[in-house]
């Protein structure tokens, strides 16, 4: 399971080339904000 703040890898690469997301909501849908670019 995750955890709010966790740093997570997706199976696809954002746009801007990075694979790393960090959560920044949980619930019935989860929300991911890149930590490449900062879009979420
Ligand atoms: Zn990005």
């Amino acid at each position: 399971m995750y955890d709010l703040h966790d740093i997570v890898e997706m199976k696809k690469p954002h746009a801007c080339g990075a694979n790393s997301w960090e959560i920044i909501r949980m619930g019935a849908d989860i929300k991911v904000k890149c930590q490449g670019c900062g879009t979420s």
